[in-house]
């Protein structure tokens, strides 16, 4: 494992990782477009590299956190020769594509290439809520673990170099959808006067946390070909997307969500379907 590392990129996640390896006592290079941003960071005792190219040479690790992929590749190209022997680290947020596009430039260029996904912001990298998803080179990843523990868990998902972007990607799909149920119950709760958010929120954070105990469940009815543990009719959860959308309506707020899939429903009971399962529910999607 190395005892050098370099950051290239310093906007609010660049920083923090930078000062986190920093604290851990690692030779700590640092570069930025912005210059100023790496002002803090050096007076705690890191190096400022004057170029990408030269946070490059200065370790034998480079982690990358930038707005994207286009901007990383840029960065990089003006600094290519660098690259041969040494390991690269992207940690911008991207597609498993352009994951697997970086990866076989990096390749080309002679690095060994991790791809990452942050599980954390800011504020809990190197807390023990943080963590970190890895792909790609396994014998780099073997060698770096220690190194990239600093920042938050390191959990490393395999050689196929798309699978930290694929997972990182559904999860925040899972959040996005989790806070726009918030925002959608939280407009129909409050269409009542006298309600407000945090009252709501108080019989909403209970509710979901028991429902989120069910993931489990439905997860292994996916992953299994034989009787689901878990299943409704769909004529219930039909009866209960009409009245949520119909709810929704009456409160003055967007139904469309409830309406497209009491309409799919229907779609599934006029095809002579008649079990709401998990499996199913995913199966929906991938056709869709
Ligand atoms: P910021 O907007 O704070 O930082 C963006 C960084 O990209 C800055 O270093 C900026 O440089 C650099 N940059 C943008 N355009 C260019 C360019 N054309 N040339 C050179 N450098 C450029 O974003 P964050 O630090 O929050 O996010 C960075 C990555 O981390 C993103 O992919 C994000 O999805 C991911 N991430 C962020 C989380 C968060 O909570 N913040 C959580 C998990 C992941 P400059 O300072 O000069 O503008």
């Amino acid at each position: 494992s190395s005892t050098a590392v370099s950051v290239i990129g310093l906007g609010d996640m660049g920083k923090a990782l930078a000062a986190s390896l920093l604290s851990a006592g690692f030779r700590t290079t640092v570069w930025n477009r912005t210059a100023e941003k790496a002002d803090e960071l050096v007076a705690k005792g890191a190096l400022r590299a004057a170029t990408a190219e030269e946070a490059l040479v200065a370790s034998p690790l480079t982690i990358v956190c930038l707005i994207d992929y286009d901007t990383t590749r840029t960065l990089l190209a003006q600094a290519a020769g660098a690259l041969r022997g040494r390991t690269l680290v992207q940690l911008s947020n991207g597609t498993p594509a352009q994951a697997r596009e970086l990866e076989t430039w990096a390749r080309e260029q002679g690095a060994a290439y991790l791809d990452g996904g942050i599980m954390a912001v800011p504020s809990t990298i190197a807390t023990p809520e943080a963590f970190l998803l890895y792909s790609g080179d396994s014998e780099a990843f073997a060698a770096q673990k220690e190194i990239l523990e600093v920042m938050g868990e390191a959990k490393y998902l395999g050689a196929e170099v798309g699978l930290a972007s694929l997972y990182d990607l559904a999860l925040l799909s899972g959040m996005d959808y989790m806070f726009a149920g918030f925002f959608h119950s939280v407009a129909v709760a409050t269409s009542h006067k006298e309600s407000t958010a945090a009252g709501f929120t108080e019989l909403l954070v209970p509710w979901l946390t028991n429902m989120a105990r069910l993931l489990p469940v439905l997860a292994a009815d996916v992953d299994s070909d034989g009787e689901p543990a878990y299943a409704q009719g769909l004529d219930v959860v039909l009866a209960a997307a009409r009245n949520m959308a119909q709810a929704a309506r009456d409160a003055g707020v967007r139904a469309d969500h409830f309406e497209r899939s009491a309409e799919d429903l229907e779609s599934q009971l006029a095809a002579g379907g008649r079990d709401f399962t998990a499996s199913g529910a995913v199966e929906r999607l991938r056709a869709g």
